[in-house]
Parts: structure tokens; C-alpha cells; sequence
């Protein structure tokens, strides 16, 4: 989608600090970071605006993007644990209307994203 940051990022039209792709996923650091190790996971192509309304026949993303934030997370030595959540809808607040995951961790956490 043209109007899409995250499939600009995706497609390498604007920049992103890249930590991990495969060919279905990409990783990239969070410009406003909420955490010390703050990464967003997206599928590359835009399969959904958000987690609410991701058809079924396209859920496998979700272990494309559990299993990337798995090998990301031990890339970033994050043994002492970390978090993944995913913002849907306004109430969420979410901002950005391209399926994605944050992973946060790198520190002792406390609330949740606000
Ligand atoms: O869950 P939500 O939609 O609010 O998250 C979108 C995230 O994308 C924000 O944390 C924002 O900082 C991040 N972002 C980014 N790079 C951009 C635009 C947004 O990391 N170019």
C-alpha cells in the first residue's frame, strides 16, 4: 500500500534500523523506543491494518513473526526475558494500521505500553 509507512520501510523507501528479515518478515528498531531494546515485527506484505482482522488463511504469519521475535530476541541477548504485544484498534492505541508486534526488553519492565 502506497500510503503505508511500514510497507514503505518494507520496501525500502524510507529508512529503518533493520535488525532481521526473512522472506516474509522484517525487524526494525522503534524510532520512539519504549524500552531499551525496542523492536517492531511487520509481515513485509500488508496482510491486515491489524491482529483484528488478519484472515484466517493468512495466520500463519503469526509464527513467521513469534519465530522471528524468538531468534531476535536471543540475538539481542535478552535472557532475562522480554515482551510482545500487538496494538489493535483505537483503544490499543494504535498508530501505525499495518499488522506489527513490539518487542520490548533490555530492562526490568513495568506497566504496560501506555
Ligand atoms: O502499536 P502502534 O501502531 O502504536 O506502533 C507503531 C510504532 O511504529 C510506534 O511505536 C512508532 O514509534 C513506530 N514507528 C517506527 N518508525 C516509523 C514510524 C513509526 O518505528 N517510521
Amino acid at each position: 500500500m502506497d500510503n503505508c509507512i511500514f510497507c514503505q520501510i518494507a520496501a525500502g523507501k524510507i529508512p529503518g534500523t533493520i535488525v532481521y528479515q526473512d522472506d516474509e518478515v522484517m525487524a526494525f528498531r522503534d524510532i520512539n523506543k519504549q524500552a531499551r531494546e525496542h523492536i517492531v515485527f511487520i509481515p513485509k506484505r500488508h496482510l491486515s491494518a491489524s491482529l483484528a482482522d488478519l484472515k484466517p488463511e493468512d495466520s500463519e504469519i503469526l509464527v513467521w513473526i513469534l519465530t522471528a521475535a524468538q531468534q531476535v530476541a536471543r540475538d539481542l541477548g535478552l535472557e532475562h526475558g522480554y515482551r510482545l504485544v500487538t496494538n489493535s484498534g483505537p483503544d490499543a492505541t494504535q498508530s501505525v494500521f499495518h499488522l506489527h508486534f513490539h518487542l520490548l526488553g533490555g530492562e526490568q519492565l513495568t506497566g504496560w505500553l501506555g
